[in-house]
């Protein structure tokens, strides 16, 4: 979400002649779009803001503005500790960054923007142009949440659940695609609890699919209470919805699940899992871990694996619990930090065995790849297949924005190798 939103900034300040520069140490203004859902994101503000600092020891001063959740989440404190800030800009308030430059230019003093003004964000921002025209592009649908995890600051930061009108979307969408986009990834932080008078995700994901040129719709990310049979349904026909689900599970322990405040049970989760492969036998997983989270003893950890082994999840993202400020599980006793890293690595090994199988099994198959660049070396393509896996293929045509089936043939880490298939038809090779 913090790309979307960094490109709709720039999008932004187009507007009042600026421009985006890899001459660092040139830039006029620096905006640092942050994220406060990884560890240790303030100390990063500071740290880059030290950077730029060197830089412009002997020269003037450049604008400093720090937007998104740590601002938000910050606020006077980041202003107080920091003198060379000029400015911080919540995640719902950017859409007033021109305004918030020319007053620093006319020496206003220092702002803080952290209101939550989410309706009048994307009415402002509707208007705006978008800046790239990439293949694979991202639309946020739906902001905030109401959950209240107790590890999380989403419902700080980015305030109560919010949902975009399906006019305005789709009319992004067609943008986008006018613009080259081929593959469109719905994004929220709750995303499938979009909700706009009456209509859910499922009635935007058709909508959407009725424009001709998107070939790949996907979204992300979805939290299992909201996962509603009419969201099921559509995956029985939908060809342009992608057969990879990312839905976060954090523990496989219903006893931290309930201390989590995750409003879902292990059980819920599986007859989730297991309706959706009913309803398509190709949807495939990918999931989020808290290891360590306050409380989980050897058993809750266990319960872990087994859930990770049982539904072979392809991809999964685990961390080890650390504290948000301000969230209900910060002042909570941790779990001692060398048993907490063991689990991690126990658990990854397991995690990463399983992606291994998974793409093993892909070798010699075919599989459906959309190419979205060439790679520096000239004659080769990168594109990602239905489940996001990045492929290479080598290519003397030009393949960026086509969908092509390709074989694999071997992988590493991170990627895999094909070669385009080639069908034989009457002794003639066409591709
Ligand atoms: S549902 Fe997701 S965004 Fe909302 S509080 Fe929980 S973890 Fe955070």
């Amino acid at each position: 979400m913090n790309e979307y939103d960094s490109d709709r900034i720039f999008d932004l300040a187009k507007k009042i002649n600026y421009q985006k520069t890899e001459k660092l140490e040139e830039a006029d203004c620096y905006v640092l779009n942050t994220c406060h859902i990884r560890e240790k994101a303030t100390e990063k503000v500071y740290h880059d803001i030290g950077r730029v600092k060197k830089k412009f020891r002997n020269k003037k001063k450049p604008i400093i503005i720090v937007a998104g959740c740590v601002a938000q989440a910050e606020g006077d404190v980041l202003l107080k500790k920091e003198k060379y800030i000029d400015a911080l800009v919540g995640p719902q308030s950017y859409h007033q960054l021109n305004e918030i430059i020319s007053k620093i230019e006319k020496d206003f003093g220092r702002i803080n923007f952290t209101e939550f003004e989410v309706i009048e964000k994307f009415d402002s921002l509707n208007v705006v142009e978008s800046s790239k025209n990439n293949i694979s592009a991202y639309l946020t649908i739906q902001e905030g949440c109401d959950k209240f995890c107790k590890f999380c600051v989403v419902p700080y930061t980015r305030g109560a659940e919010f949902s975009r009108s399906i006019n305005e979307i789709v009319s992004e969408c067609k943008h986008l695609v006018d613009s080259g986009s081929r593959e469109i990834t719905l994004l929220g932080q709750n995303v499938n609890a979009y909700s706009f008078k009456g209509k859910k995700l499922s009635n935007l994901i058709n909508e959407i699919s009725k424009i001709k040129d998107l070939k790949r719709i996907r979204y992300t990310t979805s939290h299992p209470i909201d996962f509603s049979n009419d969201l099921i349904e559509i995956y029985k026909n939908s060809e342009k919805l992608m057969p990879l689900i990312h839905l976060p599970v954090q523990s496989g322990s219903d006893k931290i699940l309930q201390s989590m405040n995750r409003k879902h049970t292990i059980k819920d989760y599986l007859n989730l899992i297991y309706k959706l492969k009913k309803t398509n036998p190709a949807i495939k997983f990918s999931s989020d871990f808290i290891i360590g989270y306050p409380g989980e003893t050897d058993g809750d950890f266990n319960d872990t694996l087994t859930l990770l082994k049982e539904v072979g999840f392809i991809n999964s993202y685990s961390f080890i619990f650390s504290p948000r400020p301000g969230t209900p599980a910060a002042k909570m006793k941790l779990v001692d930090n060398k048993l907490a890293k063991e689990r991690l690595l126990v658990f990854q090994k397991k995690a990463n065995e399983i992606k291994i199988n998974y793409r093993k099994s892909l070798y010699n198959k075919k599989v459906c790849v959309l190419f979205e660049n060439q790679t520096k070396n000239k004659n080769k393509f990168f594109g990602r297949d239905e489940y996001l896996n990045s492929v290479i293929v080598d290519s003397s045509y030009d393949l960026k924005g086509k969908i092509k089936e390709t074989i694999i043939s071997k992988a590493n880490q991170n990627t895999l190798f094909g070669e385009i298939y080639q069908k034989k038809m009457n002794n003639i090779f066409a591709a």
